[in-house]
């Protein structure tokens, strides 16, 4: 059924890059095999599971949308797709993103943009554009995706669906292809908070194949889902709702606040007061990274070849000339700059020191309150074309998701309205490894 609503919509919308038909009937089949002999069902048995694309299936092609990996094979399962398959979920396929995970609209996708599903003339956010227009879409009952600085909780806000970053290290990295590796996360995106809580329980939990794996214990997600927030102490940053944020954004966000302190929970206004630093650090931080991160990608070990007449420099040079997209190659460029000699002390160890005085804000508000809350993003999707010209402009949507990401504490996005017809997100932050309690707040709203 998954099957024939993609091919009812997807040309239209283009979330999915690869399809996985014969491997899914295969599941299925396992699946049946499973019920008729009376063996217990996994936690999400049956579920159709888009994956993002830059998330390695074996024998399944993944691209992360670049034109780099247009031919890549991978020979293993990430251990977030080992564990949905041992929960029984059904992968359907892989889904459309901006290349390498850089980017906030998917237009940076090397294949072809994803139009939001609430309106096809509006991006549906990125970098795990697919996953969310997916799930809104109907195309998939859930999805995967990555979040870097923002990048499910982005496109969940813009396509009306929920998108959860759980805590850095809660979640295995093993076989998502880093970007920045240290704030790379994997995370759910569902229809409901109900199902971002089962998914999550599916995946979470320490992974020896991923050196930054946090051992942990893993409670039990779904038993939080109480309903009940009296006595819960909110902390609303004014930062996140000061200038720059739309005003139908912020009107949902307090309608939203004023339910919950009608459920009885306590609402105050803090300060973080390095908010105005997060996106200068994030882009120099995230970019050195992905400079390192990227120069495996030679022509050599993965992908597509050039330049095979000449001799080896010139093949990795045109190789990677030819093989990646112009955000990709500038992030490359601003990340080797940042990191070089003479220029380190300037930029990376700046941008590092800046990263530690964010990471403090949050713990010191978390010292009072139990979440955070503001909107997700400061407005609502915006069209297609508004913004490639301008990547300062793009960077600067990521505002309000970036602190979280630098902070490497959990949040989630989940739908709390409608600005001019368009979803608007709520974004509830949480202390680090305690998904229970965002889970809770944001299940307040089902
Ligand atoms: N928009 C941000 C960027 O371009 C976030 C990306 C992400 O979270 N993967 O870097």
């Amino acid at each position: 059924e998954t099957f024939r609503t993609i091919s009812e919509r997807d040309e239209r919308i283009g979330a999915y890059l690869t399809l996985n038909e014969e491997g899914a009937k295969n599941t299925a089949r396992r699946l049946d095999d499973k019920l008729a002999s009376g063996e217990e069902r996994g936690l999400l048995f049956g579920l159709p599971a888009g994956i993002k694309d830059n998330i390695v299936t074996e024998g399944i092609r993944t691209t992360c949308a670049s034109q780099f990996l247009s031919n890549f094979n991978p020979v293993y399962d990430a251990t977030v797709v080992r564990k949905l398959r041992e929960a029984d979920a059904v992968t359907i396929g892989k889904l459309n993103m901006d290349e390498f995970a850089m980017g906030g609209s998917n237009e940076n996708s090397s294949f072809h943009p994803v139009r939001n599903p609430w309106d096809l003339e509006r991006v549906p956010g990125g970098s795990s554009g697919g996953s969310a227009a997916s799930v809104a879409a109907g195309e998939a009952y859930f999805a995967l995706g990555s979040d870097t600085g923002g990048s499910i909780r982005q496109p969940a806000s813009y396509c009306g669906v929920v998108g959860l970053k759980p805590t850095y290290g809660l979640v295995s990295r093993f076989g998502l292809v880093a970007f920045a590796s240290s704030l790379d996360q994997i995370g759910p995106v569902t229809k409901n908070v109900e199902d971002a809580a089962y998914v999550l329980q599916a995946i979470a939990g320490y992974d020896n194949m991923d050196s930054t794996s946090a051992n942990v214990d893993i409670p039990d997600y779904l038993s939080a889902l109480t309903g009940d927030v009296k006595g819960l102490r909110i902390a609303v940053p004014k930062e996140y709702m000061g200038e720059g944020v739309d005003a139908g954004v912020k009107q949902q966000v307090q309608a939203a606040l004023k339910l919950l302190e009608g459920m009885g929970a306590v609402v105050e206004e803090v300060s973080l007061p390095h908010t105005e630093y997060a996106v200068a650090a994030y882009y120099l931080l995230a970019s050195s990274e992905a400079s390192s991160n990227l120069a495996r990608f030679d022509g050599v070990r993965y992908g597509v070849r050039a330049g095979q007449s000449g001799n080896l420099l010139d093949l990795y040079l045109e190789s990677r000339s030819q093989g990646f997209g112009p955000e990709v190659k500038r992030r490359i460029m601003l990340g080797t700059y940042a990191l070089s000699s003479g220029y380190y002390d300037a930029f990376y160890l700046k941008a590092q020191k800046a990263r530690t005085l964010i990471k403090r804000d949050f713990d010191q508000v978390f010292e009072q309150y139990d979440v955070i809350i503001g909107p997700t993003a400061p407005t609502p999707a915006f069209k297609l074309g508004a913004q490639v010209d301008n990547p300062l402009t793009m960077y600067l949507n990521d505002i309000l998701t970036i602190p979280v990401s630098l902070a490497g504490v959990p949040a989630i996005s989940v739908p709390c309205g409608f600005s001019e017809g368009l979803p608007v997100g709520l974004q509830i932050i949480g202390k680090p490894f305690d998904e229970s309690t965002v889970l809770r707040v944001a299940g307040a709203f089902e």
